[in-house]
């Protein structure tokens, strides 16, 4: 398996992870409201010209509001109650928008009677589009009204359920689109006596308030993880182009490369090949590159055969040369009389460097006098020369042409002659006939 699927193996698991983990305790979230950091007062109708007394104390963390309702010829509405203030500007609040539940642990008892009373609690919210500053009746009130008893421990209360009140909407006159609730602002949270309530003496015990929410929305994290895999994809996306374009670059420079070591071993190839048929010195045929063409040719039994004549040069007193200027100039000799020799044949005839200073020329089509005018021809070219060495150079030549014979046969006649030549003051051209060409 490759790397990157191994990582994105774990990715997925570690996707699954979070989204499990959110699913069980992603909720778990608790924003506890405790008197020792959040201001507590008590709230009573005395301010609308009500005659209602309340007062609060605390006990640790309880709070404990005590109040006496009474109604009063100027307001109506009798309530006492508490409010903890969230922050401490009036138009700054704590965004609860995240959380979904609010634990309420109150002991609300009325103790002039038997009946259990109402609690009323409120959300109140800061938005410069309804709300302003010097005014906080203009907070909207988002709440609910229920029944707390006494001693029944903490109750939940989904925040869904909380509605904006009637009477704040119409007294405040506020648009549809400010009348939903609205929890991103929250300054206030507010407990109060339930509406029409009798009077008479309450007790308000506030054990425990707090907010049960996410710790980051279902839809931030569905969106995180998102971004997160089409990042993750443009990333690897990104990395693979790169790393192709990069392979194809390669590739093409390997491309290049192998052209050029295909072109060079070609050139060797022929370089090769060319040695293998001639002499390196010299750059005429070798001995064994004329071979095949003599047997294919001038073979025996070959009815097609034309005539065939041979020169049978070698240079004489060759050895001086060496001795006298070094080996060297006698190699730059060799090269010089090949290339004087060479001058002198028409495309059909072959030059063969038949070892040290000895060179055969064959001529196909030259009878036994053509060859011979040749053989002076160049005897003459050879003598008349002025060389690298500065020395006069001359060279002794045996012809010969093939009669009833093999190809061997012509040759060794023709180095016979050549010996005649030597032997007769060399720088000579001397002829072997057969009876048939005399
Ligand atoms: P002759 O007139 O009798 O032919 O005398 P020569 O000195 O030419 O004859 P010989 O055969 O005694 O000497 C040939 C010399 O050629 C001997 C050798 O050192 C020289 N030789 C043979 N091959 C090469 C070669 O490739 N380069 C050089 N520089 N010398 C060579
Ligand atoms: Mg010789
Ligand atoms: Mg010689």
């Amino acid at each position: 398996m490759k790397v990157i699927h191994k990582v994105i193996f774990v990715l997925v698991l570690v996707t699954i992870l979070i989204m499990q983990l959110y699913w069980m305790h992603g909720g778990n979230l608790v924003y506890k409201i405790l008197p020792s950091q959040f201001l507590y007062q008590d709230t009573n109708d005395q301010s609308q010209g009500g005659a209602t007394t309340s007062k609060i104390q605390f006990d640790g963390e309880t709070a404990i509001v005590e109040c006496t309702l009474d109604k009063s010829e100027s307001y109506a509405w009798p309530y006492c109650g508490v409010s903890i203030r969230l922050t401490d500007a009036v138009f700054e609040g704590v965004n609860l928008s995240d959380f979904h539940t609010i634990r309420l642990n109150i002991d609300f008892d009325f103790l002039d009677g038997e009946r259990d009373p109402r609690l009323r609690f409120y959300l109140r919210n800061f938005n410069p589009a309804y709300s302003k500053t010097e005014n906080e009746y203009t907070q909207k009130y988002s709440g609910l009204e229920y029944t707390p008893g006494v001693g029944h421990g903490t109750i939940e209360i989904p925040i869904a359920n909380l509605q904006v009140m009637t009477w704040w909407l119409a007294d405040n006159k506020i648009p549809i689109e400010h009348s939903a609730p609205e929890f991103t602002n929250i300054t206030m949270v507010e407990l109060a006596t339930g509406s029409s309530s009798s009077v008479g003496q309450y007790k308000m015990t506030i054990r425990n308030v707090e907010f049960v929410g996410h710790y980051i929305s279902a839809e931030k994290l569905m969106l995180g993880l998102l971004v997160f895999w089409v990042t993750l994809a443009l990333t690897y996306s990104v990395i693979e182009i790169r790393r192709s374009h990069q392979l194809i670059l390669h590739s093409h420079y390997r491309q290049d490369h192998l052209r050029k070591l295909n072109r060079e071993l070609k050139e060797q190839n022929i370089h090769f090949a060319e040695l293998a048929n001639r002499d390196a010195l010299t750059g005429a045929m070798n001995r064994h590159s004329i071979r095949d063409w003599l047997d294919n040719s001038y073979g025996q039994d070959n009815p097609n055969a034309k005539s065939l004549s041979a020169l049978y040069l070698d240079i004489d007193h060759f050895k001086s040369i060496n001795d006298l200027y070094g080996h060297s100039m006698g190699d730059d000799i060799l090269r010089e009389f090949t290339m004087v020799v060479l001058g002198s044949l028409s495309p059909s005839e072959r030059l063969v460097r038949w070892g040290g200073e000895e060179f055969v020329v064959f001529c196909p089509g030259r009878n036994i006098e053509e060859a011979m005018t040749l053989a002076e021809h160049i005897r003459h070219k050879v003598e008349a020369r002025i060389w690298v060495h500065g020395d006069p150079l001359t060279t002794s030549i045996g012809v010969a042409s093939l009669g009833h014979e093999r190809t061997n046969e012509m040759l060794a006649r023709a180095d016979e002659a050549l010996y005649a030549a030597k032997r007769l003051g060399r720088n000579r051209v001397e002829v072997s006939r057969l009876p048939t060409q005399e």
